[in-house]
């Protein structure tokens, strides 16, 4: 019986990049080559080092193994979004995308106008908005879910049936879930986007991300655009990754524990004006059971009077650093719409429930918020 259908998809993840052998590291080796001795007819893996490196290919292993798919490791998010954008904008018009979803897709979708497809805004929540917009031309759906930073959560199978009608490749930027609480592959999705650089490594020290995929034609392009545009993982990073993702099933389970306890807490808060959490819209709060049964994840956004207050809060903490990104073992929170381009609004601030205790957690969120003057 093979190894994948005895153990878990956790266990599996854990042992990714580990050989059996005697003698064999049992950590996975760092190979910072950037060449590799070859001669004759080259092995595209291991000739040059754009093609290939052990590191990435145990990172891809472990990644592919929590969603039964391949991965392809590129330098940065935004790599692999910009990989499967001009992988699949050939022979498409547009780029139907949220219109509350990360902003850098939003400009990067932009900034590819020239290369075929435009962007198109549209609110998830409404398949009948998305399927309009999905048969005005031929269409890639880009969909995230949950968005980042109001964490809204979008119908996976309703979103698959929509693009399917229309012809049209699905993509899920599945960053703030990770693969662990959401496999969007088995809702319909041809690809799985992820900026590994958040939940996935963890620790605050990568840029990293990652494109997941069952379909071969999908992948050798994804390839193919990675070797020839040169946004390939450096070696340490993929290392670094990898040791990240190991615990990412504890760390998640922590975060998504505390986070959805923090939520609790601030709706109904006298200072707190709105708490963005899956499951908190009674609107999808069973879509999130039934396509999110194992957690929601470490990211929360609650809305403020203003942007004073907000930005008074967060310099108010002791104990959650103010600094951007998200999905690290140490909580962070930001004013959002201090990013010019981001369309939060003004008094939202976008938190990063890290691995400290909860109640510590509460403490200095219950201390910055009374700073504030009672309204
Ligand atoms: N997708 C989401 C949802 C993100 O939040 C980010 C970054 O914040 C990215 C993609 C881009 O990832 P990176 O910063 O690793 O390029």
């Amino acid at each position: 019986m093979p190894v994948s259908e005895i153990f878990s998809a956790e266990s599996r993840l854990i042992h990714s990049g580990t050989s059996r052998a005697a003698a064999q590291p049992l950590t996975p080796p760092l190979v910072p080559a950037s060449i590799y001795v070859s001669e004759g007819e080259p092995r595209r893996d291991r000739a040059y080092g754009r093609d290939g490196n052990p590191g990435w290919e145990a990172l891809e292993e472990a990644l592919g193994r929590l969603e039964d798919a391949e991965a392809v490791a590129f330098a940065s998010g935004q790599a692999a979004s910009m990989a499967l954008m001009l992988t699949l904008a050939q022979g498409r018009d547009r780029i139907v995308l949220p219109a509350d979803g990360y902003y850098g897709t939003r400009v990067l979708a932009d900034r590819l106008r020239p290369h075929g497809a435009v962007p198109v805004a549209a609110d998830l929540q409404d398949l009948a908005a998305v399927a309009g917009e999905l048969k005005a031309a031929p269409s890639v759906l880009w969909a995230e879910t949950p968005t980042n930073p109001l964490l809204r959560v979008a119908d996976l199978a309703g979103l698959a049936e929509t693009a399917a009608a229309a012809h049209a490749p699905m993509i899920v930027d599945n960053t703030t879930a990770t693969s662990l609480l959401q496999r969007p592959l088995d809702w319909g999705a041809a690809a799985s986007l992820y900026s590994l650089t958040k939940a996935a490594s963890g620790h605050s020290d990568v840029i990293l991300g990652a494109v997941v995929s069952r379909d071969a034609e999908l992948l050798a392009g994804l390839r193919s655009w990675r070797s020839s545009g040169g946004g390939v993982p450096g070696p340490f990073e993929a290392w670094l990754a990898l040791r990240g993702l190991k615990t990412l099933p504890l760390r998640i389970a922590r975060q998504s524990d505390s986070a959805s306890r923090i939520a609790r807490h601030l709706t109904g808060h006298r200072r707190v004006r709105a708490v963005h959490y899956p499951g908190f819209e009674r609107t999808t709060a069973a879509l999130v059971r039934r396509q999110m049964p194992h957690g929601c994840g470490p990211l929360l956004s609650f809305e403020l009077d203003s942007a004073r207050a907000a930005d008074q809060v967060v310099a108010s903490s002791r104990l959650i650093l103010p600094a951007t990104s998200f999905g690290g073992v140490e909580s962070t929170w930001e004013r959002r719409a201090r990013w010019s381009g981001e369309t939060a609004p003004d008094g939202l601030i976008r938190l990063s429930v890290g691995v400290e205790p909860a109640a510590d957690l509460l403490t200095d969120i219950d201390q910055a918020l009374d700073t504030l003057e009672v309204p």
